[in-house]
């Protein structure tokens, strides 16, 4: 479903992705796990258009997301991302968050947006905090929030960069609940994060990114029991 094919990307001089190859399929959650500045922000962000790539291609549903001439606003309604930190609007409620972006880039009509909104924040378990304002809620909330914007738009993709970084660890796991919830019922899932457990359990590859490269793509049990590069035994040793 999301294609990337030999993508480069550089920063100035910098060679930040190299070569990088990664098919997602429809309906698998990937993880992609991987050092301080391997390039996995920057993969999940190209994906988005949020930055542009050199070389190689980027695609979803077979349609170029790279080309210059791709339909960047649609192509966006398509991939929805969360990122570390939550930018909510602050001066709107949790459901207005959820209604903006249907009505104003899909024109979908205010009841129905509403209606939809209601729905995805029940499905997050925040049904009873519409009303409320960002500063109202934790952390784990607001993150919460952010992930029923970004279904609001009915994505085909989603992207998840450290989501669950930023938050006190005792809100940790109900924001990996709703994820682990997603990914049930069918999700496709781009999910960069340091949880292995969420890894492990959830993920249906592992994708280790070092110096952006991807050096090593295997199944959870592989990856976890007997990686199959020296690179995956190294990144594992240090997490213990
Ligand atoms: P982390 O685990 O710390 O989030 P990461 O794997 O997400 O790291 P990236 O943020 O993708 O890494 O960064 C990859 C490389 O690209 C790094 O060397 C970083 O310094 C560089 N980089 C990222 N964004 C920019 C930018 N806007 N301009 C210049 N260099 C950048
Ligand atoms: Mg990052």
């Amino acid at each position: 479903l999301l294609e990337f094919e030999k993508v480069n990307k550089y920063f100035g001089e910098t060679h930040v992705l190299k070569d990088v190859d990664l098919h997602v399929e429809e309906g698998e959650v990937c993880v992609i796990i991987g050092p301080s500045g391997s390039g996995k922000s920057t993969l999940l962000r190209c994906a988005n258009r949020l930055e542009e790539i050199q070389d190689g291609e980027i695609r979803l549903a077979g349609q170029s997301i790279s080309n210059p001439e791709a339909d960047i606003n649609r192509l966006r309604q398509r991939i929805g991302m969360v990122f570390q930190s939550f930018n909510l609007f602050p001066h709107k409620t949790a459901l207005e968050n959820v209604t903006l972006g249907p009505q104003k880039v899909k024109g979908v009509d205010k009841a129905t947006a509403k209606r939809n909104a209601e729905t995805l924040l029940d499905r997050v378990g925040l049904g009873d905090q519409a009303d409320s304002y960002p500063n109202q809620l934790s952390g784990g909330q607001q993150q919460r929030v952010a992930i029923a914007r970004a279904l609001a738009m009915d994505p085909h993709v989603m992207l998840f960069d450290e989501v669950t970084s930023a938050l006190d660890p005792e809100l940790v796991g109900e924001v990996l609940e709703v994820m682990h919830g997603l990914a049930e019922e069918g999700m496709t899932m781009l999910v960069v994060t340091h949880e292995m457990g969420f890894a492990r359990e959830v993920g249906d590859r592992i994708v280790l990114m070092a110096d952006g490269r991807v050096v090593e793509d295997s199944p959870p049990e592989v990856f976890f029991e007997n990686p199959r590069t020296d690179r995956g035994k190294q990144f594992l040793s240090k997490l213990l």
